[in-house]
């Protein structure tokens, strides 16, 4: 259907005599108001608001611009013409009831019922001159929208080839609608859908974003647990959750090299657990490993800040602390010893005794060796030690002596 902006009979209404031209100003107003409202609808901030906000605003606009009895916009979901928003008040009808537009945000058509429907299914303007007589009517349910007289205009919103939903506007008057009406509404609908269009179109992409950005953050935060925990198992013993073997030798050589500097004592103590292979004989290596955390968290709760705790690999532990001295260190080895045999391992009748074996030495004399050499050189000490508390028959401490360095290894499991 074509429209024709000018009623067909506008030579005799605006030109023939005056009360016509008088009519044509009336128009001319009227006209003037409804392109305004399409003039505030361009303008709306499609990108800040939901839907639902930019349609009421769409219908704050017509509204503040035409004499319209009531307006509602539908939306197409899921095979139903649902409602988005209305606006207005229904004057129709003869209870006498005034509709508040709220309670129309319930309503919904199945496509292709009622005039609504119709205009959905055919793309086209349908006009329902009045809605008393006209057998494509359809009045809600019950509490009927329209009744009595009143005409409504269903114009389909859309944007291309696509219908996004229905503008619909009444008045309780039948017959109100004219032409021009009709023609500025079109133009008001195609406005709107292409706006419902691209307002849908920038939301998605937002959305899009969004998850994009979360899925984004999510992968990041796995990433850097990821490679806290590899650098943590870089440094760490798996086991034990102590220092391994790695960090100790770097973390040992900075300890050194302040000892060193500020010419404080530092001293290293060695740890091995006596004949620790019938813990894993008699209860099972499970057990055996259950062991290995409680000596771990022994020699932590020992510890003081600052000191460097570490597995150096099986059941073999190591100690650097600065600031102590041989009184210190011996003081703190035994306190080692009595908290690791009063641990009390094993089943009823079966239990363990746990004992530890102890090689001490200290920093002496300050030479321009380098720093590794020096630190290994304190570990062989502490070895030598601890193995001399393994020959002299375990549970032992013992510190490092010159003649020590002179007495060769005998085999393990002395
Ligand atoms: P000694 O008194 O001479 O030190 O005797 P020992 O039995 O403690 O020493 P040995 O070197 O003969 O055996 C050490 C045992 O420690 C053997 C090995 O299976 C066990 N072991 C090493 N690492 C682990 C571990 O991570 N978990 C458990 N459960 N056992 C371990
Ligand atoms: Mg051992
Ligand atoms: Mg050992």
């Amino acid at each position: 259907m074509i429209w024709s902006w000018w009623p067909d009979n506008w030579h005799d209404r605006y030109i023939g005599n005056d009360s016509v031209i008088f009519d044509h100003q009336d128009h001319f107003f009227e006209l003037v108001d409804a392109l305004s409202a399409i003039r505030v609808l361009a303008r709306l901030p499609i990108e800040e608001v939901a839907e639902k906000d930019f349609l009421r605003q769409s219908l704050d606009a017509l509204m503040a611009h035409q004499n319209l009895g009531q307006c509602s916009i539908f939306t197409a979901e899921e095979g139903l013409l649902q409602c988005a928003v209305g606006a207005g008040v229904d004057t129709f009808g003869g209870d006498g009831v005034s509709h508040q537009a709220e309670s129309v945000e319930s309503m919904r058509f199945v496509l292709g019922e009622g005039i609504m429907g119709l205009a959905y299914q055919t793309g086209q303007i349908q006009y329902c001159r009045n809605c008393k007589t006209d057998p494509r009517f359809k009045p809600f349910v019950r509490r009927a929208l329209f009744y009595g007289d009143g005409s409504l205009l269903s114009i389909p919103v859309i944007s291309g080839e696509q219908v996004l939903g229905v503008l619909n506007v009444s008045h309780h008057l039948p017959e109100f609608f004219e032409t021009w009406h009709q023609h500025f509404l079109v133009l008001f609908a195609n406005t709107l859908g292409r706006l419902l269009h691209l307002h849908r179109m920038i939301h998605a992409l937002g959305d899009e974003v969004a998850v994009r950005t979360q899925s984004l953050e999510q992968a990041l935060e796995e990433s850097d647990a990821l490679r806290n925990r590899y650098q943590q198992l870089s440094i760490k013993d798996e086991l034990t959750g102590l220092y391994n073997r790695r960090y100790f030798f770097a973390e040992g050589e900075a300890m050194l090299a302040r000892a060193v500097r500020y010419e404080s004592p530092l001293s290293l103590l060695l740890i091995d657990v006596d004949h620790f292979k019938r813990v894993n004989d008699t209860w099972g290596h499970t057990v055996g490993d259950q062991v290995l955390c409680h000596i771990a968290d022994t020699l932590l709760s020992e510890a003081r800040t600052g000191d460097l705790v570490a597995r150096l690999g099986g059941e073999e532990f190591v100690l650097i602390l600065p600031n102590t001295a041989s009184e210190g260190l011996d003081m703190m080895a035994n306190r080692i010893q009595e908290q690791i045999a009063s641990m009390g391992f094993g089943i009823v009748d079966q239990s363990i005794d746990l004992t530890v074996s102890i090689g001490m030495t200290e920093l002496g004399a300050r030479t321009s060796t380098e720093l590794r050499v020096q630190l290994e050189q304190l570990y062989h000490e502490a070895d030598l030690a601890m193995y001399q508390c393994k020959l002299n028959g375990r549970n032992r401490r013992m510190f490092f002596s010159r003649e020590m360095d002179q007495i060769e290894r005998m085999p393990s499991g002395v």
